[in-house]
């Protein structure tokens, strides 16, 4: 630990590029994200557009490259609890929560997580059926390869549901073995002994020079209701659907209707949705455009019969690559009708969806069939970005995004000489800009001596 070390907050594809950057240049890196694993929200994807390059192969060797690099050290499932500067150093106190599994005795051979007898839905994954047992590996790349247990298992509150410490009147913190649990008994048969029901959470302090906040963001949550989303169940976001076209989901990529499991031949995407509602995201993010013309191109290179229609209002195609992009999901015969959408029905006997659209080019208002219906909702701040701005005494934007100090005269600083931003924590952005900005940003972490 030393004055010139760097603090990076978040790992996802920016924390990560971060990290590899200033670690590059000799100096020592702590990568902090506050869930089990690295790896972000581009973990979760398919395809990337506009190269359509499968995502979990560009991050994973550099998740690994990262988790091998001899300056960087990666904390998970760990929070930043206190800042404070002083001298031109940043004195940080973290908090490395329980997983109740320890890190450097698990292998990662998931036999603690076949003998959980309880599964329950993966918040991964959404409403497409994705199921997680109580003691998990958060992904298959998951850096580091450890699983993770819930906590609920070990506080007793599952116990309703089947969880194997049943009966137990002891609490898991008082007691160093555990005779009952089968995670635990399956770990001892590996030969191991990596289950810590007992396990408790770890101060860190650490002193850093600079930190660069990368903590991403977040898919807008439908509010229940929106063009029947949470009614209907053919109604998904476009990151559920994401999870549903992905090899690696939980339908292993087939594009099936979560009413039926039947393989959806007709499919729309309603672009800005929620947009002009109070509880919508009211602002442009940017991506959308070209995560639908990704999620056509895609559904068809599976069935090039399946009939998919992009209802959209504006068309945004800013980045490199991108109008090509557009042009190559016209040629695969995604059908983009320009228009309003404002009902949705179902039809109870097939749960097939019935969109009422004005079309915005003739002012004629029609209808649409289709089995599946996906909503484009936007890109948010995430939750945890108040919390995290306060502890290190920086500002937010309206839209809680973390704010820029001076966007076109000093980007990428805060009002907080050392403190740096880059990626989804400055607002709505993709992979490839995201890059771009935590090379800038750990340079200028580098450069900083304030
Ligand atoms: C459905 C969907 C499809 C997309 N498809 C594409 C695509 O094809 N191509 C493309 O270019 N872009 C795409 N994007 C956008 C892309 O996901 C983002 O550009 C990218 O994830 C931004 O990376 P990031 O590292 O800034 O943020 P994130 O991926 O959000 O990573 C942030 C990390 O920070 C951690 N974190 C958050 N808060 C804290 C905290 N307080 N303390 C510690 N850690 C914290 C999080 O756990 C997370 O691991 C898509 C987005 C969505 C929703």
């Amino acid at each position: 630990m030393g004055g010139d070390d760097i603090l990076v907050i978040g790992a996802g594809v920016a924390g990560i590029n971060c990290a590899l950057n200033v670690a590059g240049y000799g100096r020592k890196v702590y990568l902090v994200d506050d869930t089990p694993s690295i790896g972000g929200i581009m973990a979760r994807l398919d395809k990337t557009f506009p190269t359509n390059d499968c995502s979990i192969c560009i991050e994973a060797p550099q998740m690994y490259e990262v988790d091998n690099h001899p300056n960087i050290e990666i904390l998970t499932n760990t929070d930043i609890r206190k800042v404070k500067k002083s001298n031109g150093e940043f004195k940080v106190r973290l908090v490395k929560k329980a997983r109740y599994i320890d890190e450097e005795k698990c292998t990662g051979c998931g036999a603690c997580v076949e003998a959980c007898p309880v599964s329950l839905p993966d918040e991964m994954d959404g409403k497409i059926g994705g199921r997680r047992k109580l003691v998990y590996m958060p992904f298959p790349q998951a850096v580091p390869n450890v699983a993770v247990l819930d906590p609920d298992c070990r506080y007793g509150k599952m116990r309703d549901q089947g969880a194997c410490i049943g009966d137990c009147v002891v609490d898991c913190s008082q007691c160093r073995e555990c005779p009952i649990a089968l995670c635990v008994k399956a770990c001892e048969k590996e030969g191991k002994d990596a289950v810590r029901l007992w396990q408790s959470n770890k101060n860190i302090k650490l002193s850093v020079k600079s930190i660069v906040v990368a903590a991403g963001l977040s898919d807008a949550k439908p509010p229940e209701g929106l063009h029947g989303y949470g009614v209907y169940e053919n109604v998904i976001t476009n990151l559920e659907f994401e999870r549903l076209m992905n090899a690696g989901g939980p339908t292993e990529g087939h594009i099936i209707r979560p009413s039926d499991s039947k393989h959806a031949k007709r499919i729309a995407w309603y672009q800005c949705a929620g947009r002009g509602l109070t509880n919508g995201v009211p602002y442009c993010s940017k991506v959308c455009c070209m995560i639908a013309a990704k999620q056509t191109i895609i559904t068809k290179e599976h069935d090039a019969s399946v009939e998919t229609t992009i209802f959209y209002n504006d068309l945004k195609a800013y980045g490199k690559g991108f109008w090509d992009f557009y042009k190559k999901a016209n040629e695969y015969g995604v059908k983009y009708v320009r228009a309003r959408p404002y009902d949705v029905f179902e039809n109870p006997e097939t749960q097939n969806l019935m969109i009422r659209y004005e079309d915005l080019m003739t002012g004629e208002l029609r209808e649409e069939e289709v089995e599946l219906l996906v909503l484009s909702t936007g890109l948010v701040s995430n939750d945890r970005n108040k919390r995290l701005a306060k502890t290190l005494k920086i500002k937010l934007d309206g839209q809680g995004f973390f704010k820029e100090k001076a966007p076109l005269m000093a980007p990428l600083e805060t009002d907080v000489e050392g403190i740096y931003l880059c990626g989804g924590a400055t607002g709505p952005i993709d992979i490839a800009e995201s890059v771009v900005q935590a090379t800038a940003a750990g340079m200028k972490a580098v450069l900083n001596n304030g």
